[in-house]
């Protein structure tokens, strides 16, 4: 009896808080409609969502969205201290689920009309239902139950009790009940990766909130057609290994793992950062001709693969390519690149249970000097941190990851896992053209301090008569405002500068390069970005040495006559733009790149800077760009 009372509060407060209002609740076909077609993304005609390109080409075939699975919900009996903590755990988790309710709300509001996002006003009043709430909390006072226990229990009780209802309109509501359920139990246990993506049996588009670049280094080329993201950024690192994938992507979508389902058929298009859910006939047909268009460029492109990167009124620039592991020198070799100028070695970290040995090491950076020689090799020393991280360091959670324990600063740090990294770079020196370069640095002291490291592992091989290159030479990441600011002071102790504009913009700008809010901020051509590569660049040439751009601006067509006419002496990106830059280089002038240059410079306005480089660049080579709205 008591418990039919307490159903009988639970659907007057629901039904009576569901605001779709008297209007919604006359007509259950609309909502109907809604959440079985919009809500749970199976809308038959065409829908377009926009996003961010990042990595270029075109794909279609079956959506898999991956989901947060859910841990087992496990029953605990609570000391008497922690009951209070749990009770204020479980409220946590509430207002935390309602935060992230109206987010949704608000973005499918822009991509929908705002009625249709009224429907997640269902879910909010739901989250507020008092009876459910006290229920739950007297279960964790009364009964000493964990929160997440009480709370899947509760809920449980109610979606079956639901479910079993007559009424069409309140059978659907169970559907609702249980996805909010899913995301507070989400919000208690902190689920938060738990896709293998190592267990792919069929080629599909990726469809998720985010991938971590421990996710995106699992997939298996063979079976990713290409990915969408809800967040992230250009120079995110899971972007970057989408262009090394050479894997179409779009990042920054809002809300499309919301919407869409597994089985949906998309087409993603990475030139121009869209993806199209059930796209007619007409769409198809249309992106047919863009590739068609994008393997008549691969034609052309062909013909300079392997000709030199050289202007046409003769200046050379050294275009080499990143690489994250040795599997990719095969790529960087095929498309016609001159070495390596960024090997992440990080990804030798990640997706492991332990660290990687020296002889582990030694093995792959060898195995790479040895495949590219006579060319070289630039060896990064370990950036792990930021948006990165190895599972089994246990690295605490960060306040500001990419202001934090990152880079050479924790490698500084952890003295055994530096000192094997940089006796592997160095014996596999002996075995080809090997250099070496630290990221992130900040000043001369941490350059001095790492370069006593090394010199104290050169003591030790040489003690141990083991060979290495005695003259390796060591660069600087320009990646930091500050290390620009005393770039003559690096100048005098590096053999190169590598600059690196990803993180640079980031830090300079204050725009964090994974976040798709403030990308409209994150911006390469704003002057004072400019300013600061051509700092690097002069202080390079004042004391003697070369400087490079490795991050992803080096790969951007639009922007390589704008470096050029900087000064920049070698440009590094992903293997598979390589022949585009080139293609560009041998188009045009050094004179005129570094008119645009001096243009950018005296400008005020980063767009306007941009729209001139475009301008500059459509002119020069405009089959590069007929892939591009
Ligand atoms: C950069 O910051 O530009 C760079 C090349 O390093 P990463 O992207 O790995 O931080
Ligand atoms: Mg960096």
């Amino acid at each position: 009896m008591r418990l039919l009372s307490i159903q009988a509060r639970f659907f007057v407060v629901t039904i009576n808080s569901l605001a779709f209002g008297a209007e919604m609740l006359c007509k259950p076909e609309a909502l109907g409609y809604f959440l079985k077609n919009v809500m749970s993304g199976q809308l038959k005609g065409e829908k377009v969502y926009h996003g961010i390109a990042v990595s270029a080409g075109v794909c279609r075939g079956k959506a898999i969205v991956l989901r947060q699975a859910r841990h087992a919900i496990a029953k605990r009996e609570l000391a008497p201290a922690e009951v209070e903590v749990e009770v204020k755990r479980f409220e946590q988790s509430l207002v935390r689920t309602r935060q992230q309710i109206t987010d949704i709300q608000r973005r499918v509001s822009q991509t929908m009309s705002s009625s249709e996002a009224d429907i997640f006003d269902a879910h909010l009043l739901m989250l507020e239902d008092r009876v459910l709430i006290e229920e739950v909390i007297k279960q964790i006072r009364d009964q000493r139950a964990n929160a997440d226990y009480a709370f899947h229990a509760a809920s449980e009780h109610y979606i079956s009790v639901l479910e079993a209802v007559q009424d069409e309109y309140l059978r659907e509501r169970a559907a609702d009940l249980r996805d909010l359920t899913g995301r507070v139990l989400d919000n208690l246990l902190e689920v938060k990766d738990q896709f293998d993506l190592r267990h792919l049996q069929e080629p599909c588009i990726l469809v998720g909130h985010d991938l971590s670049p421990s996710m995106t280094a699992q997939l298996d080329k063979k079976y990713v057609l290409g990915f969408a993201t809800d967040i992230g950024g250009k120079t995110s690192h899971t972007a970057i290994l989408s262009r090394s994938l050479d894997i179409p992507a779009v990042v920054g979508a809002q809300n499309i793992s919301e919407e869409l389902e597994t089985g949906d058929y998309a087409l993603l298009d990475g030139y121009n950062g869209t993806l199209i859910v059930n796209p007619t006939d007409q769409t198809l047909f249309e992106y047919g001709q863009l590739v068609k268009i994008k393997a008549s460029l691969g034609e052309k492109l062909k013909e300079v693969k392997h000709q030199p990167a050289v202007t046409l009124d003769g200046k050379m620039v050294h275009l080499s390519a990143n690489i994250e592991d040795q599997h990719d020198v095969e790529s960087v070799l095929a498309h016609g690149a001159e070495g390596v100028g960024l090997f992440r070695t990080e990804f030798l970290f990640i997706n492991r249970e332990n660290l990687p040995t020296e002889e582990e090491q030694y093995t792959v950076y060898r195995e790479v000097a040895a495949a590219l020689k006579p060319n070289s090799v630039i060896i990064r020393t370990l950036d792990i941190g930021g948006d990165k991280f190895a599972s089994h360091l246990q690295l605490a959670q960060e306040m500001n990851p990419f202001l934090g324990w990152r880079a050479i600063r924790f490698c500084l740090a952890q003295p055994e896992i530096f000192r094997h990294q940089l006796r592997a770079i160095l014996r596999a020196s002996a075995e080809g053209n090997v250099r070496m370069m630290y990221p992130m640095i900040s000043g001369v002291e941490e350059l001095a301090q790492a370069n006593a490291f090394v010199e104290k592992c050169k003591d030790e091989l040489r003690a141990e008569k083991i060979s290495f290159a005695e003259n390796l030479e060591i660069g600087a990441m320009m990646e930091i405002p500050s290390a620009v600011l005393v770039a003559d002071s690096l100048a005098k102790r590096v053999k190169f500068f590598s600059i690196g504009s990803n993180d640079l913009i980031q830090y300079t700008l204050a725009a964090d390069r994974t976040n798709e809010k403030v990308s409209h901020l994150y911006e390469p051509t704003h002057p004072a970005i400019l300013r600061l590569i051509k700092m690097t660049v002069d202080a390079a040439h004042a004391h003697g040495i070369w400087a490079g751009v490795c991050g992803e601006i080096a790969g951007d067509p639009m922007l390589t006559a704008l470096l050029v006419g900087l000064g920049v002496d070698e440009l590094s990106a992903a293997p598979a733009v390589i022949d585009q830059i080139k293609y560009l280089i041998r188009r045009i002038k050094l004179s005129e790149a570094q008119q645009l240059a001096a243009f950018a410079l005296n400008c005020e306005s980063p767009s306007e800077i941009l729209a001139r480089c475009v301008e500059f660049a459509r002119a020069t080579a405009p089959s590069l760009f007929e892939t591009r709205a």
